[in-house]
């Protein structure tokens, strides 16, 4: 696997895919910089290296050329992030562009307009990656974000590298620790699975069933499993037309000698709301007009021990409604043990959509091994696929 340690950047440009899709408010102020601060480190080497810098990134879904899109609008972020001076050119291929690359010297940084301005680039389109190629002398691919696309600038760019490409550093830390869960495993390997529903994580728990000891089925997810084994489970969220699925991955966990978990108690709600009543009860037992929102104290204090017992854990989707402090707990319980757990040794993975947005919120970020950038393309590197940005590099 190519790194930036494979090559020395000085007086050499380098062309680098990062993932600035960053959340702007209507004053296009960035509200979370976390993805620009990930691709830091990467800069930040080819700099003191003694290179320079061409950044290239998509923001949002423009259609065509919209201002309200542009790159621009994070230019003084970038700046202040990164520390340096960074230039601005408005658009990503053409003369224009290619002179702004030519000119730029040892030390400094490039930002490139949208490249989604072009239609080329999530079309994947052979001539106007062979135009961004032209800019760079080493293409480095840090955007874990689009990893799964074959899009022009985060795949079909690297074939005009031949030798002088490689992964950032984020995308390299990407990979190792997904390699560190899923293959290079301490055991006992623990994954952890909430989240709404059953069908957007099937590929993920078929897969991983060869990878885990241990499998917390928890959130909306598990009441698909309950009913199907004959709970009773109130009007809780449920895919009827899973449930023979979910029967099936429970044969298969067997088969395989994984020990799947399941709440054994919930937070049951008799409204969607913060401020519905509540009452705790059994998991298979909830009454009809009551739903399970969150995980009960019993399930919490189970899911304590076996966080606890293992050394590699993989966290993906909350154990409960967590966007509503009443139904929190559950995902912040979980959060403390495997705080606690990696405090003792063992190495975390959180990844994947909504367990990243509670972690942050939660203040749990730094606290686990490793947060994930990558949502989309995270899940089908659990789901075992190969992800046609990180094959390009690897070519
Ligand atoms: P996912 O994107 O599949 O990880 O699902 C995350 C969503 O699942 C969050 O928005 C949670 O509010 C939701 N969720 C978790 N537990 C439950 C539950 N018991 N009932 C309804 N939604 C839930």
């Amino acid at each position: 696997m190519k790194t930036l340690n494979d090559f020395n950047f000085k007086d050499k440009k380098a062309i680098i895919r990062v993932d600035f899709n960053v959340p702007l408010n209507d004053k296009f102020e960035v509200t979370d910089a976390t993805r620009i601060q990930a691709a830091k480190p990467t800069i930040i080497k080819i700099l003191e290296d003694g290179g320079s810098c061409i950044l290239m990134s998509h923001l949002g879904r423009p259609k065509g050329k919209q201002d309200e899109f542009s790159l621009r609008h994070i230019v003084d972020e970038v700046t202040e992030i990164i520390g340096c001076n960074v230039k601005f050119v408005d658009d990503c291929v053409g003369e224009k562009v290619e002179q702004a690359a030519a000119n730029l010297e040892s030390g400094e940084i490039l930002l490139l307009e949208n490249l989604r301005f072009y239609e080329e680039e999530t079309k994947g389109d052979v001539t106007f990656a062979e135009k961004l190629s032209k800019l760079g002398d080493i293409y480095v691919n840090d955007a874990f974000g689009t990893a799964h696309r074959a899009h022009a600038s985060t795949t079909i760019i690297a074939q005009f590298f031949e030798e002088n490409k490689c992964f950032g550093s984020l995308l390299a830390r990407e990979i190792e620790s997904i390699d560190k869960v899923l293959n290079n495993s301490e055991k006992p390997v623990l994954a952890i699975l909430g989240g709404a529903k059953v069908s957007s994580k099937i590929t993920v728990i078929e897969n991983i069933l060869d990878k885990v000891d241990h499998l917390i089925i928890g959130g909306g997810m598990s009441f698909t499993f309950i009913k199907a084994q004959g709970g009773k489970i109130g009007n809780s969220i449920c895919e009827d037309d899973k449930q023979e699925l979910a029967l099936e991955i429970l044969k298969q966990a067997e088969a395989k000698g994984v020990q799947v978990h399941i709440p054994v108690d919930v937070i049951a709600a008799d409204n969607f709301s913060n401020d519905a009543n509540t009452q705790i009860c059994d998991i298979n037992a909830i009454p009809d007009g009551w739903e399970g929102v969150d995980a009960g104290p019993k399930s919490q204090e189970i899911f304590d021990g076996i966080v606890n017992q293992s050394k590699t854990i993989l966290w993906n989707g909350p154990l409960g409604v967590f966007e509503m402090e009443s139904f929190a707990g559950g995902t912040i319980a979980l959060g403390h043990s495997i705080d606690k757990a990696t405090k003792n040794g063992a190495f975390s993975l959180v990844g994947g959509g909504d367990s990243v947005a509670a972690v942050k919120q939660f203040g749990f970020a730094d606290k686990v091994s490793y947060v994930s950038t990558g949502g989309g393309a995270m899940l089908e590197m659990l789901e075992g696929k190969s992800l046609p940005g990180i094959e390009a590099i690897l070519k």
